[in-house]
C-alpha cells in the first residue's frame, strides 16, 4: 500500500514522496483513513511511529480541498504540543508537507518573546502549532480566537498531562467546542484513566486506534 491510495491531494503526495517516505507506516495507515472521513480519533502511538505524518497529511490536504480565506488570528487548524522541541518538529514536518501550496503554518511556545511570534500570528496562519501555555496566553490577549477552528490535535496527550498541563488542555477545550463543527484527534503513548476520561469529555463518537 502506497501514500497514492490514501486519498490525498496531489501536492501533499508530491511533497511525500520528496520527504522520501514510500510506505505509510502502521499508525499513518489507519489514521489517515478515519481522519479524512471527518471522524474524531483517539490513538495510542509512541514517537518514531510516524504520528505526525498520520495528523498532518489528512488535515493538510483538507485544507486544500476546502479553501477558507485566511482570517487574521483566526486558525482553521491548532496543534498543541507539550514541549518547545516537539512543537518545531511537528512545525518542519508541516512546513514540508505543505511546500509550494499556499498554506501558513505558524508556531507559538513559551520562553521566547511574545512580539516577535506575534508578529507570524498576525499575518495570518491557517495551521497554528503551539504549547499549552503560550497559546491560552494568545487567546487570552484575543490574538488568536478558535472561531475558524476545524481542527484541534492534542499531541502527546499523557506527557502534556504529567507536565501538568491537564487545567490548561480542559481550557483549550472549551474554547474549540464554542464552534460546534470541529474535529478533534488526540494522540497519546499511553492510556490511563485520566487520558480516558480526557477522550470521552474532548471527542465525540470516536474511533480508537491502537499501534
Ligand atoms: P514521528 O513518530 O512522527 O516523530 O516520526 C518519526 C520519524 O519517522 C520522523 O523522522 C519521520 O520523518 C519519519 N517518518 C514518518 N513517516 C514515515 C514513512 N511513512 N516512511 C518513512 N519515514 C517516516
Amino acid at each position: 500500500q502506497h501514500f497514492t491510495s490514501a486519498d490525498l491531494r496531489d501536492i501533499i503526495i508530491d511533497n511525500v514522496n520528496k520527504s522520501g517516505y514510500k510506505i505509510p507506516t502502521p499508525i499513518q495507515k489507519c489514521s489517515i483513513p478515519v481522519i479524512s472521513s471527518g471522524r474524531d480519533l483517539m490513538a495510542c502511538a509512541q514517537t518514531g511511529s510516524g504520528k505526525t505524518a498520520a495528523f498532518l497529511l489528512p488535515i493538510l490536504s483538507k485544507l486544500l480541498e476546502d479553501p477558507h480565506e485566511l482570517e487574521l488570528g483566526r486558525p482553521q487548524v491548532v496543534i498543541v504540543s507539550p514541549t518547545r522541541e516537539l512543537a518545531i518538529q511537528i512545525f518542519n514536518e508541516a512546513r514540508k508537507f505543505a511546500f509550494e501550496s499556499y498554506l501558513k503554518i505558524g508556531i507559538v511556545y513559551g520562553g521566547t518573546s511574545f512580539r516577535h511570534q506575534n508578529e507570524c500570528i498576525t499575518r495570518g496562519c491557517h495551521v497554528v502549532i503551539a504549547t499549552p501555555g503560550r497559546l491560552l496566553d494568545f487567546v487570552d490577549r484575543t490574538f488568536i480566537t478558535f472561531e475558524d477552528t476545524r481542527f484541534v490535535v492534542l499531541d502527546e496527550a499523557d506527557r502534556m498531562l504529567d507536565m501538568g498541563f491537564s487545567e490548561d488542555m480542559r481550557r483549550i477545550m472549551t474554547h474549540v467546542t464554542m464552534r460546534p463543527e470541529h474535529q478533534t484527534l488526540m494522540f497519546s503513548a499511553t492510556f490511563p484513566e485520566e487520558i480516558q476520561r480526557m477522550a470521552g469529555e474532548f471527542l465525540k463518537n470516536y474511533v480508537f486506534v491502537a499501534i
